[in-house]
């Protein structure tokens, strides 16, 4: 409309028509905010999700490192045929094509009534529904004399990054004929065949570059993940370099002394070591523990309870607990479960958004392990929601069987599939 062209009606004209547009643009829902702690396995999974589910969702993804290093396929690292390099993954594709907001900080204090978090740098940040996935902290003095400065000596390497480099070096340093002890905590943890994987690629590497040294593996548990698929092939491949020590046994360590790289058992064997790695027991992150997301008391204290249907956190409304920090009933503490849990978290979140019920629940865990590079092994699982929990669906799921025809072939296939899990879940969480 020209300016010459108003006349007063005209232009009253176009006040009232523009009014109603002006009074719906008011009356448009603001965006609705989506807060995720972590960006490892769980947070950035549910991240990228709920971008997927609903673009209009406005995510910020609070994570203080710039770049994540996956602790799956970190033990190949240990055996020297991958390096961090491979197991690093940056963010660049959630917040350039995926539109996810990521702020380097940490996360210091949820407030689940102001609906609020608190970063450490200060900042405040308020959510419609946060997602918390900080996966574990280490429980410092759980074994006595294994505290923070004792890992620099004795290192855990349960975290990916630098603990991982000094495991590494550490082997790489020690007397051909040196002994490994390992100290393995008992349920539950963070990947349960993990440790077993680990056992294999130390001895993969001694096998190759120091084959007189010897492993002591001292478990407070007596039995593990794929146990009977992981003794076969020490047996086979590795004989008479592992001796796995269980709890009967007198397996459980009961106190180290770093300074003289030693471990002591429940009923005083004191094993000296050339390299230890001492996996402590395990807790959710600090922060769900400080939001009081926690259970205190129990077996499963310190870690989170959830509703099995929505993984909303049974002590906070509108606060999702995911991946290694949430009790997840049958589901194990693995990457593959937590970005299982986080896409389905980000459904439903985005479903209660639009008003809709959540679909129901149906979560995967797959596990490949690695006996030697051309050596692998699995376990698949199917989990269903119950009031009860979640539960392993009977019957949908299996472990590699112990005797495969053409057995060779067989192992080798499943660590091709192996390296193709490792590939294609990375990409979906990370990569373009
Ligand atoms: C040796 C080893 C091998 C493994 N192999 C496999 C495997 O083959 N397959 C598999 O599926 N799983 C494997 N896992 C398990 C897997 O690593 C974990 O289950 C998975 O990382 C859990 O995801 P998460 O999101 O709970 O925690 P993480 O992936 O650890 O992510 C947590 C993130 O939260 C951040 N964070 C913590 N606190 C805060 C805070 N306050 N504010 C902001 N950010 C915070 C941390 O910096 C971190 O990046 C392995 C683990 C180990 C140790």
């Amino acid at each position: 409309m020209s300016r010459k062209g108003l006349t007063r009606r005209g232009l009253a004209g176009a006040i009232l028509a523009a009014a109603p547009v002006a009074s719906m643009v008011s009356a448009q829902p603001a965006r609705r905010r989506v807060v995720v702690i972590g960006g490892g396995f769980g947070g950035a999974a549910a991240a990228r999700h709920l971008r997927l589910a609903d673009p209009s969702i406005d995510v910020t993804m609070i994570e203080p490192k710039a770049e994540f290093q996956t602790c799956p396929f970190s033990n190949y690292v240990l055996a020297g045929f991958k390096t961090m390099a491979d197991i690093t993954h940056g963010y660049g594709t959630l917040t350039a094509r995926h539109g996810v907001t990521h702020v380097r900080d940490m996360a210091a204090a949820i407030d689940p009534a102001a609906k609020t978090v608190r970063l450490a740098g200060g900042q405040t940040l308020g959510y419609d529904k946060l997602v918390v996935s900080p996966g574990i902290d280490l429980r410092w003095g759980a074994i006595p004399g294994y505290d923070e400065a004792a890992s620099a000596v004795m290192p855990h390497a349960w975290q990916a990054g630098p603990q991982t480099i000094l495991l590494r070096s550490q082997l790489e340093a020690m007397p051909d004929d040196g002994v490994v002890v390992l100290s393995i905590p008992g349920n539950p943890f963070r990947c349960p065949p993990g440790p077993y994987e680990r056992i294999s690629m130390i001895a993969h590497y001694l096998k190759a570059k120091k084959p007189r040294a010897k492993i002591i593996a001292l478990d407070a548990k007596d039995a593990f993940s794929k146990q009977g698929l992981f003794q076969d092939a020490w047996k086979e491949l590795y004989p008479n370099m592992i001796e796995w020590v269980p709890l009967g046994q007198d397996g459980r360590v009961v106190q180290v002394i770093p300074g003289e790289m030693t471990l002591v058992t429940e009923f005083g064997q004191r094993h000296r070591a050339h390299v230890a790695n001492v996996i402590p027991p395990q807790m959710a992150g600090k922060i769900a523990r400080d939001a009081g997301l926690a259970a205190t008391e129990g077996s499963l204290a310190g870690w989170c309870p959830v509703d099995p249907f929505t993984f909303e956190s049974t002590r906070a409304k509108d606060i999702h607990v995911i991946g290694d920090a949430a009790i997840a009933g049958a589901m194990p503490k693995s990457g593959f479960a937590a970005s299982s849990q986080a896409k389905f978290v980000a459904r439903a979140i985005a479903a209660s958004f639009a008003g809709h019920p959540a679909e129901a629940p149906v979560y995967a865990n797959t596990c490949y392990s690695l006996a030697a590079p051309d050596y692998g092994i699995s376990v698949a699982d199917i989990f269903r929601a119950t009031p009860g929990g979640i539960v392993a669906v009977q019957g949908a799921g299996g472990v590699s069987p112990r005797t495969p025809a053409n057995a060779p072939q067989f192992r080798d296939q499943e660590a091709h599939y192996a390296e193709g899990w490792y590939a294609s879940a990375t990409r979906e969480i990370w990569g373009s």
